[in-house]
């Protein structure tokens, strides 16, 4: 197991690593300095993709803002010819994945085929990854070539901002990742996550909940839910604390608490305004403002900011903490540039980081972006939020939250509009969590 590496074992083991990597017939480029040899071909070129055959738009990311995206593209202008990129080959649903480490769901309902949607949806799906972007130009870099665009849609979600607990160093934040992932961003941190909680044999299992506008706001107190629900079900000796950021729990406040008071009493321990400032892997110890914390086996929540690419391509909001997009508030379109648009969860409006605010905003810009091909606009809609969290297993028992939001001209920001919270979990609850899930799917990859 890894988990038993001490920092300076593994250091020593990854720059063999690197050295091994470095030697192996690199090309070099006019600086003198070597390049991957990859790149260095294939970028020059087309993309092998089949001509325009409409004003082309290409959606980057395929998760819940960009499947939604370009599905609906097609229905606001059957004339668009929409290519949506990802780096993955397969869909696999962050939502319902907390239930799914419980064992409530199986993997088959998280996983989705990116060829189905696009032929059920009649749009051209490029397994890729995007490098870089050409807005003179108007394109946009893969690995295999650039594709040439009327339209932008970038929806690549987010990307973890170590540095903001006091992790530095990049071999210390590669350590952190591989051994105590957050398993907020993909499918093999949540099946690392899954594997630990099925053998874990006692201890302490450390989870977090960062600061800032993170992704899912539910998410870490439904995760130390399943988790301990997964420990008392094992008979395993163990707890769950659960190092909050936050000065309390962040939604669904009075179901959570009574969840961890009468379900978990002996298991969850929750901590709130623990503000992670350091991370010792070789004591296995976090360090708050006011306090350390030892643990046996850990999932460590970072915050987040948008995607990295998003900075790259000098999109980011100068003002923005977690680094994310200088669109338009209400009509996510780049400031200054109508034709490049951000969405999902690397936009800057405060609106919960969420798959179903991802789906229904994406219905809006695609719609946005249908008008402004006619020279047209459309008057801003508020995304929806609707969550539902797992507190209980075998049967799954769950609460939700329906939301919207609304814009207050004179403080110049978005709050909360017609919140309806039912914080009573029961099975009916679970059932309406699985039945949302599943239409989600269905309004993503069928047509
Ligand atoms: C454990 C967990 C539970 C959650 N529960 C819920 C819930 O119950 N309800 C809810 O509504 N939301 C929930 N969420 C939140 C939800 O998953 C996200 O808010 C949502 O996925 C955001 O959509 P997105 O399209 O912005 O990002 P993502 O869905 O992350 O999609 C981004 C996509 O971009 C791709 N990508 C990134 N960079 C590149 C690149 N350079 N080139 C090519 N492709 C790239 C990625 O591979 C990815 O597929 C949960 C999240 C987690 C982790």
């Amino acid at each position: 197991m890894t988990d038993k590496l001490s920092r300076r074992d593994f250091l020593q083991a990854s720059s063999g690593l690197i050295l091994a990597a470095g030697t192996s017939g690199s090309v070099l480029a006019a600086d003198g300095q070597p390049q991957a040899p990859a790149i260095a071909g294939k970028t020059a070129g087309k993309a092998p993709l089949p001509a325009a055959r409409g004003p082309r738009v290409v959606v980057v990311g395929g998760g819940w803002s960009g499947l939604t995206v370009a599905k609906y593209l097609k229905r606001f202008d059957r004339d668009f010819d929409v290519v949506l990129i990802d780096r993955n080959a397969l869909f696999v649903s962050c939502p319902m994945s907390n239930l799914w480490m419980a064992d409530q769901v199986s993997m088959d309902f998280l996983t989705h085929s990116y060829i189905d949607a696009a032929r059920n949806n009649d749009y051209l799906f490029f397994n890729a990854t995007v490098i870089d972007l050409d807005r003179e130009a108007r394109r946009v870099f893969t690995e295999q070539g650039y594709i040439e665009y009327d339209y932008l849609v970038l929806a690549p979600g987010i990307d973890y901002d170590y540095a903001r607990i006091g992790v530095e160093d990049m071999e210390e934040e590669y350590y952190i990742r591989s051994n105590y992932p957050g398993g907020y961003v993909n499918a093999s941190e949540y099946l690392a996550i899954k594997h630990k909680l099925e053998n874990f044999k006692g201890g302490t299992f450390l989870l977090t909940v960062p600061a800032g506008n993170y992704r899912c706001t539910a998410a870490p107190y439904e995760r130390a839910c399943m988790a301990a629900a997964i420990i008392k079900r094992n008979g395993v000796k163990g707890k769950v604390l659960l190092l909050d950021h936050n000065a309390d729990i962040k939604i669904k406040k009075d179901g959570f608490r009574k969840a961890f008071e009468t379900l978990y009493p002996d298991i969850i321990q929750y901590e709130p305004s623990a503000d992670i400032v350091s991370v010792n892997l070789d004591d296995r110890e976090v360090e708050t403002e006011f306090d350390a914390y030892q643990f046996d086996d850990a999932a460590i929540y970072a915050p987040v900011r948008a995607s990295k690419i998003i900075e790259h391509m000098g999109l980011v909001d100068p003002d923005s903490h977690q680094k994310e997009a200088r669109v338009d508030q209400f009509t996510n379109h780049i400031i200054g540039d109508e034709h490049v648009y951000v969405t999902g969860d690397s936009r800057p409006q405060p609106f919960s980081k969420s798959g179903h605010t991802a789906n229904s905003e994406g219905k809006f810009v695609a719609e946005v972006i249908a008008a402004h091909r006619q020279g047209q606009e459309i008057e801003w809609r508020s995304p929806q939020t609707m969550c539902f969290s797992g507190v209980k297993i075998d049967p799954l028992e769950a609460m939700n939250i329906i939301t919207y939001y609304r814009y207050d001209k004179g403080r110049k920001t978005f709050d909360f509009d017609r919140v309806h919270l039912v914080e009573e979990w029961s099975v009916k609850s679970g059932q309406a969590g699985l039945a949302w899930a599943e239409g989600m799917f269905r309004d993503m990859f069928y047509s």
